[in-house]
């Protein structure tokens, strides 16, 4: 199972404190590896990771490895950081996302003098601004960004770096620098109707909901519609997370996607829950338009069919010919995936593809000097980011890398 996990916690040892009662030592013996417990137990795509190898699936279910790290993490009752010597070197991380924030914790018990700058007014990235709270409670992202902190990394919240000060700035402050600022850029559809008022991205949508708690307005100052019929386009987990806030607003929701059950990138429990909470799917279906005139009042869809398997190997849907319909809905919300959001290289000449994802070596470090990146701004080029474990993953890789960049400069500079 240990080989399944990107972060490879020592589960076999965790499970066994936590059969002797003792939920502390569990917890801290998780945090070797994971500074995110609490997080990874909720939200790791455990049935094709740990859980995938677990012995017992050969007979029938493996163990509930996810389940059991979630309980250690919420059951430790005195959060444990050790006392640490700092060096003088100085770390700037950009982004206090999953990614980010494993890096700086990472970083910080190597002894080094970590910086986070956070865009947004809180620390936690797509954890607090993505995943839902009945998903993913605020506050256990709270306690875990707290052991971060207490392990002395210091998060500065409201700094839009590529806007207040550039990675080209802070590299004269600092020795290395790690870019974990994620894909925040929301794809739209580019069809008619896409800019009336209540289309969201579901990045917005979420956004609003999760970190602004638009579903408290006006005791909050953002709003969100309450809308009485709902069309989610998309089919993966974002899509399921932005149905299921929609849901709880008072929607109807439906979800359409252009493919079928089988090729939908959602986790299946994801899906499952959907369904639970009533979400309606319609396959097979491609938005050609969203009709209304000052509102959206329905969206003009078309019936799909799989053709031949495409470069990722999944079936490409095919129009159906003269077979449009129309959805009544009064709100629609894109989730067809999202890019980096170029604002925080404005300035820095660092390789990145077309669409913004930066090009690493095997090191994580990008075509800059002393500049690593990794997490979702480097998914498109790389297959990282994806899942919150995939970007925490390449949070430690950067974190191993930058500090032998570090020893490795530190002995140049001596010779
Ligand atoms: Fe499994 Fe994720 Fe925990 Fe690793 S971090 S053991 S993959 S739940």
């Amino acid at each position: 199972c240990v080989q399944g996990c990107p972060v490879k916690v020592d589960i076999p040892k965790f499970i066994s404190h936590i059969v002797k009662g003792k939920f502390d030592k569990a917890a801290k013996s998780i945090k070797n590896t994971n500074n995110l417990p609490g997080v990874c137990g909720r939200v790791c795509p455990q049935e094709s990771q740990c859980e995938k190898l677990c012995i017992l699936n050969r007979k029938s279910e493996p163990v509930s490895i996810g389940r059991l790290e979630r309980f250690a993490a919420d059951h430790e009752e005195t959060v444990y950081a050790p006392l640490i010597k700092r060096n003088k070197k100085k770390v700037a991380v950009i982004g206090a996302g999953p990614s980010g924030l494993t890096a700086a914790a990472d970083l910080a018990i190597m002894g080094y003098q970590v910086t986070v700058y956070e865009a947004l007014q809180e620390a936690g990235g797509v954890l607090k601004y993505g995943i839902p709270e009945f998903r993913l409670p605020n506050k256990i992202v709270d306690k875990e960004i707290e052991y971060i902190k207490k392990l002395g990394v210091e998060i500065k919240t409201n700094q839009v770096v590529g806007r207040i000060i550039s990675i080209d700035e802070l590299q004269e402050k600092y020795d290395a620098i790690f870019v974990s600022s994620g894909a925040g850029l929301p794809h739209f559809m580019k069809i008619p109707g896409e800019n009336l008022p209540s289309v969201y991205s579901a990045n917005e949508f979420l956004t609003r909901i999760n970190l602004m708690k638009a579903y408290e307005f006006p005791r909050h100052d953002t709003p969100v519609k309450r809308a009485i019929k709902t069309v989610v386009v998309g089919g993966g987990n974002v899509a399921m997370d932005a149905a299921r806030c929609a849901k709880r607003l008072g929607s109807e929701v439906t979800i359409v996607y252009r493919r079928s059950f089988e090729e939908m990138p959602a986790r299946k429990e994801e899906i499952k829950h959907a369904q639970e909470e009533g979400i309606h799917f319609l396959l097979l279906t491609s938005p050609i338009r969203i009709l209304g005139d000052s509102k959206v009042e329905g969206i003009e869809c078309i019936q799909m069919r799989l053709g031949d398997e495409d470069t990722s190997g999944r079936r490409q849907p095919v129009p159906i010919e003269n077979s449009e319909f129309v959805i009544a809905c009064d709100q629609v919300i894109i989730a067809i995936g999202s890019s980096p959001n170029p604002l925080a290289l404005k300035e820095t000449a660092v390789d990145h593809n077309p669409a913004g994802y930066l090009f690493v070596n095997e090191n994580l470090m990008t075509s800059k000097e002393g500049v690593f990146a990794g997490g979702d701004i480097i998914g498109g080029t790389t297959g990282h980011g994806a899942t919150v474990i995939q970007a925490m993953g390449d949070g430690k890789t950067a974190a191993k890398a930058i500090d032998t960049y570090l020893k490795q400069r530190k002995l140049e500079e001596f010779k």
